[in-house]
């Protein structure tokens, strides 16, 4: 079985677990890594004689290369099956997008790692594959058909509308200045101090091992599992910390800002003198309930300088990981190198959230007397936001770029970008600081023509490249 995660991607905590579960039923794996273009992947399968080929990807660019390696397959006359799996993936994406390209052999979404083993053997039975490929085909057909006739969820209003009904800030509020404007960088956090911000339960659902934590400890059907691997993953933790086996890093910029058109915010240098950088964003564009506002990021800050606003941006990484992974993994232990990589995000995301804690307290400084604990901070309970490109309130990848070169976070910390916008190294967290109150985390949704066409204007795009960034986001109207 060929195992690859999609060139532009660097996810493969999935994709290894996957292989580490067919490893043990006997299937041979082999696993190119991440970041592998669809030639790659093709040319092993051959050179390999794999019997099939299991792809897998995290940020949305994903999805579009996963089709593409599809409609290769097809091209070069593959007979084998394909394998679709993870975060951004789905049943309805593969069925629509991914079955058609490619007709030769089957396309099956394998939702988790567990149904993997079930998946293989089916498709390598002679006996059972054929009625396994017609149901699957059937249901995809009958998938694509139901969403077909669905009633073109379009965008409601125009965009011009949109903007008309966004939220809009007192005129008489005076944004909080920044205790420390500029850049500033961190090596080698102390490990230890964000362990306390840890969110255990997006850790056992990267083992498929569905529950909240604690509670996941105690469950009746998960609880032993997940107790080991909770014993497990402290025992790691403990080595991890005593001897320094990552190196947490951070870089963190706060500057004056100004929304200087609908959906733009310019960020100017420590003085307010001249623009340094500007984001684009994109606006909620469905017919609202009264009174709801169509969000946009860019409506958190001031359209004014008069009272001047302020910006922050950050990036977090675990470095470290990659390589004790490989320690484990030439000792012949995949699974403790997964472990490894697991462990390495909660860093990242508990570092996110702890950084995100000092900017409140000390170095913004706008609620320097906050008093909440780790569960209300997983609950989002502070005031304002850290909103992270590629998420739902700013779901376009390529303001990454902008945000790196900003912040300077490659030359500063070492954390680089993919030409599909995924950070490396994989355990890491960027994104914007806002600091006004009703600032809040939202889900973008749909989009019509006119604000896409808006859109890449301002990016300076074609309408064909604007599509491809904005693909998740399109309207049924948008061909
Ligand atoms: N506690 C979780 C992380 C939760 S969400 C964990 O440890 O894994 C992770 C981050 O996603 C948030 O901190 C925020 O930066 C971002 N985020 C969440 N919802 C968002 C939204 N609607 N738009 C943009 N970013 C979002």
């Amino acid at each position: 079985v060929l195992m690859a995660t999609v060139k532009g991607d660097v996810h493969d905590i999935g994709k290894n677990i996957v292989g580490v579960v067919l490893g043990c039923n006997g299937y041979d794996i082999v696993d190119l890594g991440v970041m592998v273009p669809a030639e790659k992947i093709l040319q092993t399968a051959i050179d390999e004689k794999c019997d099939i080929i299991g792809l897998s990807g995290l940020i949305t660019p994903s999805l579009d290369e996963m089709v593409f390696v599809a409609k290769e397959m097809q091209r070069k006359g593959f007979t084998i099956p394909l394998l679709i799996g993870g975060a951004t993936t789905s049943k309805a994406h593969t069925a629509v997008k991914i079955d058609p390209q490619y007709s030769n052999d089957a396309v099956i979404y394998v939702a988790d790692a567990s149904r993997a083993v079930g998946v293989a053997t089916t498709l390598l039975s002679k006996e059972m594959r054929g009625d396994f490929i017609t149901e699957h085909r059937a249901e995809y057909a009958k998938i694509r058909e139901r969403l077909a006739n669905k009633q073109p969820k379009a965008a409601k209003l125009s965009y011009a509308e949109s903007v008309e009904n966004g939220f809009k800030i007192d005129d008489h509020y005076v944004p909080p200045k920044p205790n420390a404007l500029g850049t500033q960088v961190i090596k080698n956090y102390p490990l230890e101090a964000l362990v306390p911000y840890f969110d255990w339960t997006p850790f056992f659902i990267s083992w498929s091992l569905a529950g909240k934590f604690p509670k996941i400890l105690e469950d009746e059907v998960v609880g032993e599992a997940a107790t080991d691997l909770y014993n497990q993953a402290q025992a790691m933790l403990k080595d991890i910390i005593e001897n320094n086996r990552f190196d947490a890093r951070a870089v963190f910029g706060l500057y004056p800002a100004q929304r200087t058109a609908a959906d733009t915010v310019s960020v100017f240098d420590e003085n307010a003198q001249s623009v340094t950088h500007t984001f684009e964003h994109v606006r909620q564009q469905s017919d609202k309930v009264t009174g709801k506002p169509n969000l946009s990021l860019a409506d958190f800050i001031k359209p004014t300088t008069t009272q001047q606003d302020y910006l922050g941006g950050f990036t977090v990484s675990i470095f470290g990981a990659e390589e004790l992974a490989n320690e484990y993994k030439a000792k012949g232990d995949d699974y403790s190198a997964i472990l490894v990589q697991s462990l390495a995000d909660r860093f990242a995301e508990a570092f996110a959230e702890h950084l995100h804690e000092r900017i409140r307290k000390e170095f913004w400084g706008y609620k320097a007397d906050e008093t909440l604990d780790n569960e209300a901070l997983i609950k989002e309970k502070y005031v304002g936001i850290r909103p992270a490109p590629g998420y739902p309130a700013c779901p376009e990848h390529s303001e990454k770029a902008v945000l790196f070169d900003w912040l300077g976070s490659e030359e500063k910390i070492g954390t680089k970008l993919t030409e599909h916008f995924a950070m490396m190294p994989p355990s890491s967290v960027s994104g914007f600081y806002y600091s006004h109150p009703e600032s809040e985390y939202f889900n973008v949704g749909k989009i019509a023509q006119d604000q896409l066409e808006d859109y890449a204007k301002r990016k300076g795009w074609t309408l064909d490249e604007a599509k491809r960034w904005l693909a998740p986001n399109l309207d049924d109207s948008i061909g």
